[in-house]
């Protein structure tokens, strides 16, 4: 291990999922930096000994035994709750480090009773983002779990269209479950997280939640979605105009579509978050609007629909091969209507290769 501790007690359940494949809703995990990490797996019920291999070792409940064994086959499992303590019991001597962002104050006075009752040398040492960095980079198994799942938010957007269901008289909420139904129908497990609908003035709102507000002609409509397939989150945001746009809502289209494209062809390898924030945004500052651009460019997808690297300014995190992440720079005028673009796509060695792939000139409806 490279991170100055013995072993690492994994208790955010992203990144448990990340390291074994365990999908329930309670487990951790005890990487143990360890020569020998072989031998049969199998599982322990209880862990009064304390005295166990100095292996690596996952821990659920009851619940999920049957689950476990499935999804982590490989590891040695231990059934037993608080999984959290039930492994500290078992740290080997020497630096413990733990997930001091996934860990409660009450949780650490527990972990320091654990290892102080222990009559062992362990020391707890908090760490951060040590799972996060290497969940950055994806593998090609992760890079198309995300791939289908932009595939899924593409097609159903397609479909929503086609359908006439974005149109002058639905409402926000009636869309946006138009939209949800259409990707869980693609086979999505889900959306990726609420999706957003933003019609004329609602749309200057960079995350405005769906209301009952009616989509009338004239209006900016923003959808900002996307769907969730083997765990991988798609992220999406296309605005589109119902009737003939007006000069004002052409002007900020496409300029977000300008500064978009800046953004996406500044995501080389060795660039940092900040210079290609800064590669989109000074696109809009130069037209005069950049108070009106009032968010980072980008995130990093996967997992979750937030993570690392970010896109934006005092962002110092360095492109590398087969980082995930979006591109989405918007403009928001208060009152009358935003836009925003976005992508999702990987950073390769010849560029920015856009998982998303709906068009992204200004769609006229109605
Ligand atoms: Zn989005
Ligand atoms: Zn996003």
């Amino acid at each position: 291990m490279h991170s100055g501790v013995d072993a690492l007690l994994v208790t955010d359940l992203i990144n448990v999922r990340y390291l074994t494949g365990f999908t329930g809703s309670n487990g951790a995990l005890l990487v143990v930096d360890s020569d020998d990490e072989d031998g049969p797996a199998d599982t322990i019920v209880g862990s009064s000994t304390g005295s166990r291999d100095q292996r690596t070792l996952f821990c659920t409940d009851g619940r999920y035994t049957t689950q476990a064994e499935f999804e982590v086959p490989d590891l040695p499992r231990l059934i037993d709750r608080p999984c959290d303590l039930a492994l500290l019991r078992g740290a080997p001597e020497g630096i413990v480090g733990f997930e001091a962002r996934s860990v409660t104050v009450a949780d650490h006075g527990a972990m320091i009773e654990v290892v102080g009752g222990s009559g062992r040398p362990v020391e707890l040492a908090p760490t951060t983002f040590l799972v996060e960095t290497l969940r950055a980079v994806k593998d090609d198994g992760e890079i198309d779990a995300l791939r289908r799942a932009c595939a899924v938010a593409d097609q159903a957007l397609a479909e929503l269209i086609a359908a006439g269901g974005i149109r002058a008289g639905r409402t926000e909420r009636a869309v946006g479950l138009d939209l949800d139904q259409r990707m869980r129908e693609l086979g999505a497990e889900g959306p990726s997280f609420e999706t957003i609908v933003a019609a004329g003035g609602n749309s200057a709102i960079p995350h405005h939640r769906p209301t009952a507000a009616v989509l009338a002609v004239g209006d900016l409509v923003k959808l900002d979605f996307g769907a969730a397939v083997d765990g991988y989150h798609s992220d999406m945001t296309r605005t589109l105009v119902l009737g003939t746009p007006a000069d004002w809502q052409v002007e900020i289209y496409q300029l977000v579509q300008q500064a978009q494209a800046a953004g996406r062809q500044a995501c080389e390898l060795g660039a940092t978050g900040q210079t290609i924030d800064a590669a989109a945004r000074d696109v809009i500052t130069g037209a005069g609007y950049g108070p009106q651009f009032s968010h980072g460019l980008g995130h990093g997808v996967g997992l979750q629909v937030h993570e690392a690297p970010s896109l934006a300014r005092g962002s110092a995190s360095i492109m590398v091969p087969d980082m995930c992440v979006t591109v989405e720079p918007g403009v928001y005028l208060p009152g009358r209507g935003g836009v925003r673009i976005e992508d999702s796509g990987v950073i390769r060695a010849d560029g920015y290769d856009v998982l998303t792939q709906t068009s992204k000139e200004l769609v006229v409806l109605g």
